[in-house]
């Protein structure tokens, strides 16, 4: 990874600073991003006190201006750049505020397309990787999560949509489908009845680990995966194959 400039949005919490954090010990130089800097200066003043390249850049994805602000800033080569940054909501579809299903698609959808749209136009001559960090909600549903799992889903099409586009340009893209993550935001749930029967339904029957997803965020990213384009990896210990 060492000597490659990598982008993380949604960089300030979970998996997105996990992925920095690691990216960063391999020796890439990385760009952190997020919509508050004042929790990504701290992750990349750890970094660079660890010996690493850290560079913090303020951005909403959901707002194409800010997003093209921030790419105008860039001042030298992008090589990869990962679309981490997502929300959830959740409940049941009845009652669902038209305003939160808008968010949810404004953050996880258009927010993807508007990153990934400014990195393509970044990378149009030198090549790339996109990497959009969608869920395996994208490829199977869940109650109480309509529209996540339908922004995810449509993540999943987009990724491939941009790949046959944008081949020609050597600009690779594609997801990474993570399944349940324990993260500090979500163990709360885990510990409860409810979130140990879902674990009881995972065929590895535990969660996944932030660190379950390394080898395969850093096959995306690394020139090994040069023959890869719209290909969609899940990470999930069984769950996408469980029995029906
Ligand atoms: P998180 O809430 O810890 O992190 C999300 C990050 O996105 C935060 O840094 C947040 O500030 C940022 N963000 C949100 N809206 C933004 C905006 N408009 N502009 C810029 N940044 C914004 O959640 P997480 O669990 O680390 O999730 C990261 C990604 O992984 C999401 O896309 C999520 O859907 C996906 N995912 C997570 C899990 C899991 O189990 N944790 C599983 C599958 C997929």
């Amino acid at each position: 990874m060492s000597a490659k400039t990598i982008m993380v949005t949604g960089a300030s919490s979970g998996l997105g600073e996990h992925f920095s954090r690691i990216l960063a010990a391999d020796g890439a130089r990385v760009i952190l991003v997020a919509r508050r800097i004042g929790r990504l200066d701290q992750i990349a003043r750890d970094i660079t006190e660890g010996g690493g390249s850290a560079r913090v850049m303020e951005m909403d994805v959901t707002d194409p201006g800010s997003v093209e602000r921030t790419f105008s800033k860039l001042d030298g080569p992008l090589d990869v750049v990962i679309n981490n940054a997502g929300i959830s909501n959740s409940g049941s579809a009845l009652t669902q505020d038209p305003a939160d299903f808008d968010s949810v698609f404004d953050t996880n959808l258009k927010g993807v397309f508007l990153v990934a749209q400014q990195a393509a136009r970044h990378m149009q001559e030198t090549g790339g990787a996109i990497v959009n960090v969608a869920s395996i909600l994208g490829l199977r549903v869940a109650g109480g999560v309509a529209a996540y799992a339908a922004s995810k889903a449509a993540v999943v099409q987009l990724t491939k949509a941009l790949a046959l586009e944008w081949a020609r340009y050597g600009i690779r893209v594609n997801a990474l489908c993570p399944g349940y993550i324990e993260t500090p935001l979500n163990a709360d749930f885990f510990a409860t009845e409810a979130g140990r029967k879902l674990v009881q339904r995972i065929p590895q029957r535990r969660l996944g680990r932030l660190g379950d997803l390394d080898a395969p965020l850093r096959l995306l990213c690394s020139d090994g995966a040069d023959y890869m384009t719209g290909s969609i990896i899940a990470v999930d210990g069984g769950h996408l194959v469980s029995s029906l």
